[in-house]
């Protein structure tokens, strides 16, 4: 027997080796320190502030730190591991002198962990036993040989628990000083480090947390880490500790990032731009709720980078719908495409910014535009129409620049929600036809503040590399970005220009057709500001308007950040053009009275066709090869307008504009030259029939002599026209209603009958 012994007993020892070797090597081949599991999700602005925290798997608070204050790392150390930095992870004297003593006392083994070991237990917690033990003491060796001490210590100071779930020392510090671990005094390190000896008592702070305390304090002291005076003074009286919630900014941004553990996200946020725009969306959900409007967001951009520096899904996350995030929901766009459309007619030479617009009533086919304020002002400036957005100019604008071209534009510059074909938005898509995220069209604003320069705008820190386009010119961004400085401001910014704080700021709202969106787009040389308003349910309310819903909070968050320099002016990408006074069309031959301005290098701008000459005779009226006396005519300059729009000669307020009526006695006008109306008849009562739609309509005759065009007015409202035609179907209003028939020789009559519609 004993010569079996002794052969197997060597046998022993280099099998319990090999396995001993075969689990170490084992260990080192699958330790992952990077192993997320127990880390949560923290999200961090752009200076690496914390802006918010997610649990980790097994729910506990895990806020990593990358760094260990001198401070911290030599308390740990004094406190937990003397010889931490001698040691190959395990101290074999002090296992043995537990082994014994736990022998003795009958006890199960504790104690003689060293930080490897502690760290070995944490990222595989397990039962106290033995073999664990035995297991733990192999896992330390391969963290030793794996890893370095730093990086074990580290691990080890975002892996300690510091009671409830909070797991990390810098966890803990926020927990419960409020406080980044860098800024703790060694009081209140002193009370840190005595939480994960004994969780819970951070909930009793009875006398064993103060003997805790002043085990670790003096552990600090007689390792030269404070010195007496120091060490006697605090000694029992330990760091105030409270409870703080952890940081929650950015909700919707960083609810993108829920689930994925262990990382750390880094945005392109400003942590306190973040903070100021959302209690400016919850000052305003107050103001804006008591109209029923309960929605808010906005987002601020840096133009420069085209990063994002706060984002507000919505002003309040936890209210009524308020996890929607609607910086990325298609709405209607309102207004706010039409800086757009001006600066690439101007780009083109179809316009400059002084170039006059229509605006009366008038029928793109079937398509009627009205403006908001339902009034018409005739001929306006480009500047104007865009300033006051107006809705008729911007549609014939659009039909001049062509819904096809602008509609590629569009999509060039980032509107991701175009889902139909551009024929079947039709001109309505400058009108808010369209629908657009306030995502989208902060960066379409972004685009413009950078002269024209696409490039997408982003959320990540990280530099990304996505490229860039050019989608217009400088000198009509510059152009455009003036115009829209020049706009009023809502009320209570009536006198900015009086503030120190005054600085340009280029702005345009938007209000939806059917009062469920108000948008306000600026932007200064620094910053792009989106904000929408209205409610996520898509209810209509007459209060929303961009100017005085967005507005105000768009000026709030400007007042907010940095000021900015204006728009410098991009001398290379202008030249000077001479333009018709009257029209703001490049000047011809014919045009007397000029202005030199500035337009973009590349725009040949339309000449003026108002001015022209006619042969006009004695008595100043205008005659033709059917009715001039040879040589008593002469050709004359004059201010001319579009037939169609003569019907409303009082609405065009051209200093220049003296409408010339034709030679009566001219041939090409036989008969009556004055249109009659027939029927209705004046002062007539006309009972309606009914239809399977509701009330057929009445169809109105006129007698007329003359084969020009015949304009149609019912109750001050443009319905049509014909040509060679004298009858035309109208649905009157019950009640009183006004006729007129007007040639577009300025020639009409007028009727007023009565309806009733049984
Ligand atoms: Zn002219
Ligand atoms: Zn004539």
């Amino acid at each position: 027997m004993p010569n079996l012994r002794k052969k197997t007993f060597p046998l022993f020892i280099i099998l319990s080796i090999t396995i001993y070797l075969t689990i170490l090597f084992y260990k080192v081949y699958t330790l992952d320190l990077k192993n997320g599991d127990l880390k949560g999700v923290s999200i961090y602005d752009r200076n690496g502030k914390l802006l918010r925290v997610f649990l980790s798997k097994d729910q506990q608070y895990q806020i990593s730190t990358d760094s260990i204050p001198d401070l911290l790392s030599k308390a740990v150390i004094s406190f937990e591991d003397k010889l931490f930095y001698s040691h190959p992870g395990v101290r074999v004297d002090a296992i043995l002198r537990a082994f014994i003593q736990n022998l003795t006392k009958g006890k199960k083994f504790s104690g003689a962990s060293t930080i490897t070991m502690q760290l070995a237990r944490l990222i595989s917690p397990k039962e106290r036993t033995y073999y664990n033990k035995i297991i733990e003491i192999i896992t330390a060796f391969a963290l030793e040989l794996k890893y370095s001490k730093e990086e074990i210590l580290l691990e080890y100071i975002n892996l300690v628990p510091c009671g409830g779930n909070v797991r990390g020392y810098r966890t803990g510090s926020l927990r419960y000083f409020n406080r980044e671990i860098e800024s703790l005094d060694f009081s209140q390190i002193s009370t840190l480090i005595t939480f994960p000896n004994n969780p819970t008592l951070i909930i009793k702070k009875g006398k064993q947390l103060k003997n805790l305390y002043n085990r670790v304090l003096s552990d600090i002291y007689k390792e030269g880490i404070i010195d007496k005076l120091t060490f006697e003074s605090s000694k029992d009286i330990l760091a105030k500790i409270g409870y703080y919630p952890f940081p929650a900014n950015a909700l919707h941004l960083s609810d993108k990032f829920r689930g994925k553990e262990g990382k750390r996200v880094d945005l392109s946020i400003d942590r306190s731009i973040q903070i100021n725009v959302e209690s400016i969306l919850k000052r305003y959900d107050n103001i804006l709720g008591k109209q029923g409007i309960d929605n808010i967001s906005a987002i601020v951009v840096e133009n420069s980078s085209r990063k994002i520096l706060a984002y507000c899904g919505s002003d309040n996350y936890y209210g009524v719908n308020g996890m929607v995030d609607g910086i990325k929901s298609p709405r209607s766009t309102g207004s706010v495409l039409k800086p757009f459309l001006y600066l690439l007619s101007i780009e083109e030479g179809i316009i400059s910014p002084l170039s006059i617009l229509p605006d009366f009533p008038t029928y793109f086919g079937s398509y009627h535009p009205r403006n908001n304020s339902n009034r018409f002002s005739g001929y306006v400036n480009a500047s104007f129409a865009l300033q006051n957005s107006l809705n008729v100019p911007a549609v014939d604008l659009l039909s001049k620049y062509g819904v096809d071209k602008f509609y590629s534009f569009l999509k060039q510059g980032g509107i991701s929600t175009l889902f139909r074909s551009p024929s079947n938005y039709g001109l309505s898509i400058i009108l808010g036809g369209s629908e657009a995220t306030p995502f989208d069209i902060a960066q379409l604003y972004s685009t413009l503040a950078n002269y024209g320069e696409f490039k997408k705008i982003s959320y990540l820190k990280e530099r990304d590399s996505s490229s860039t386009k050019n989608i217009f010119g400088k000198g009509g961004s510059y152009l455009t970005l003036k115009i829209l400085s020049d706009i009023d401001r809502p009320k209570n910014q009536s006198s900015w220009k009086l503030f120190d704080s005054y600085q340009d700021i280029s702005w345009k709202t938007g209000t939806s057709y059917s009062k469920r969106d108000g948008w306000a787009c600026g932007v200064t040389k620094k910053y792009t500001t989106v904000v929408w308003c209205g409610n996520f349910d898509g209810k209509e309310n007459p209060n929303i308007s961009g100017k005085n819903s967005a507005g105000p909070i768009l000026f709030s968050i400007f007042n907010f950040l940095k000021k900015s320099d204006s728009f410098s002016k991009p001398e290379i990408d202008l030249k000077k053009v001479l333009l018709c006074k009257a029209s703001g069309f490049k000047a011809s031959k014919l045009c007397k009275d000029t202005i030199t301005i500035e337009l973009p290098e590349s725009s040949y701008l339309n000449e003026c066709n108002f001015h022209k000459q006619v042969p006009i005779d004695s008595n100043g009226n205008e005659v033709c090869s059917q009715c001039w006396e040879i040589g008593k005519y002469s050709y004359k300059t004059i201010f001319d307008i579009p037939t169609k729009y003569k019907a409303y000669n009082s609405l065009v307020k051209i200093n220049e504009y003296r409408p010339v009526k034709h030679k009566k006695e001219c041939k090409r006008f036989y008969g009556d030259e004055k249109p009659i109306i027939i029927y209705p008849r004046r002062g007539s009562t006309i009972e309606l029939s009914k239809n399977r739609d509701g009330y057929s309509p009445i169809e109105s005759t006129v007698s007329y002599g003359g084969d020009d065009k015949l304009f149609w007015i019912l109750n001050g409202k443009h319905i049509g026209k014909t040509s060679g035609e004298s009858r035309y179907k109208i649905d009157p209003l019950e009640g009183k209603n006004i006729l007129e028939v007007i040639s577009s020789r300025g020639e009409k009559d007028r009727v007023v009958f009565n309806v009733v519609k049984p």
